[in-house]
């Protein structure tokens, strides 16, 4: 199945994103996750690319599992870090003579220790390159990445001017972006506005809602450095409130997440692709309440 089609006729759709295992213990978890969450039906699942490709073999391997033996489609990720053009030719040649039908292309960010990001040579500089490389060499699904506060460098903390990133995401989608994800958020009037930018600028193909609720108190420094995102401050004061109480963390991480989820299917957003972290308990939490209730029920969805 490829997913830009199956997005045409689902409404919402809900997707879930692994990151690659790096180790057997991981990847027996992740394997148990897959088979808790597989009741809630997604749409697809997707799975990442580990910095600088370190996770190559693992992203292959475990996206044609998922396919084989869970029966979801599995989209795999894949980034331009550190490879040719050559070598993207050899990973994207396996994914497609293992039947992988769907990849997330991305630019990737800077290896660690670098502060900008420098193709390899004879590679790609942004994703919307790679996006070209792979619509004009592969029958293949292509989704891309969008950041509705802006794309923000991890490394230097430089965040991107929104018109400007919003002028690279139009090349993005004339390169062959057939569907968008966006950058997790905590507000989402960002990306209401966002989607609102980029309708303007005369994108048209879906733009997927990232969501990943906090569960733990600790890693709010990290979600803001690796995503850039404003995670309100009542939000975080509620949470710092918890500290030393896990499990009241848990619920207001999901019952914030889960307000969010269904307020932006009310105004049409095309479905939630849930940031998992590979456990479970969260999106299974958030996502049956949002089935019981179903707020896209009546809703025209924005595209
Ligand atoms: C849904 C999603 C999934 C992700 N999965 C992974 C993953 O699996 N592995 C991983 O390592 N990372 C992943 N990332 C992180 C991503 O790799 C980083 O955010 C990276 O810094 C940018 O990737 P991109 O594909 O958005 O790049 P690009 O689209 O190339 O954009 C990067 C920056 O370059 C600018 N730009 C684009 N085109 C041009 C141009 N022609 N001229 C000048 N500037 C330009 C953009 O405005 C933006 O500021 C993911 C991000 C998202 C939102």
């Amino acid at each position: 199945m490829k997913i830009a089609d199956a997005l045409i006729c689902t409404f919402p759709s809900f997707s879930f994103e692994f990151f690659s295992p790096k180790s057997d213990e991981q990847m027996a978890q992740l394997l148990e996750t897959i088979g808790k969450l597989r009741r809630l039906e997604p749409l697809y699942v997707s799975v990442t690319y580990g910095a600088g490709g370190s996770t190559r073999a693992r992203t292959i391997e475990v996206v044609t599992r998922i396919k084989r033996e869970f029966g979801i489609e599995a989209m795999a990720h894949l980034t331009c870090v550190g490879a040719s053009q050559h070598e993207l030719r050899e990973v994207l040649d396996r994914l497609a003579s293992d039947g992988v039908k769907n990849i997330m292309a991305l630019r990737g960010d800077p290896p660690r220790g670098a502060k900008d990001f420098r193709p390899a040579p004879d590679g790609f500089a942004h994703a919307s390159e790679l996006i070209a490389f792979i619509r004009a060499n592969y029958d293949l699904s292509i989704g891309g990445a969008c950041y509705p506060e802006g794309h923000f460098e991890g490394a230097t903390g430089r965040r991107a001017d929104l018109d400007e990133d919003v002028r690279h995401l139009v090349t993005k989608v004339n390169a062959g972006a057939q569907f968008l994800v966006t950058q997790l958020f905590y507000e989402n009037e960002r990306y209401l506005s966002f989607v609102e930018r980029a309708r303007a600028a005369g994108i048209r193909v879906p733009i997927i809602p990232g969501i990943m609720p906090i569960v733990n108190v600790d890693s709010i420094p990290r979600i803001a450095k690796m995503s850039g995102s404003n995670i309100p401050a009542s939000l975080i004061h509620e949470l710092e409130r918890r500290v030393g109480n896990p499990e009241a963390v848990v619920e207001l991480g999901v019952a914030y997440a889960t307000l969010q989820c269904a307020e932006l299917l009310r105004l049409g957003a095309p479905g939630i692709h849930f940031y998992t972290l590979n456990r479970s308990p969260a999106t299974s939490a958030i996502l049956s309440a949002l089935k019981i209730m179903e707020p896209w029920r009546g809703v025209k969805r924005e595209t």
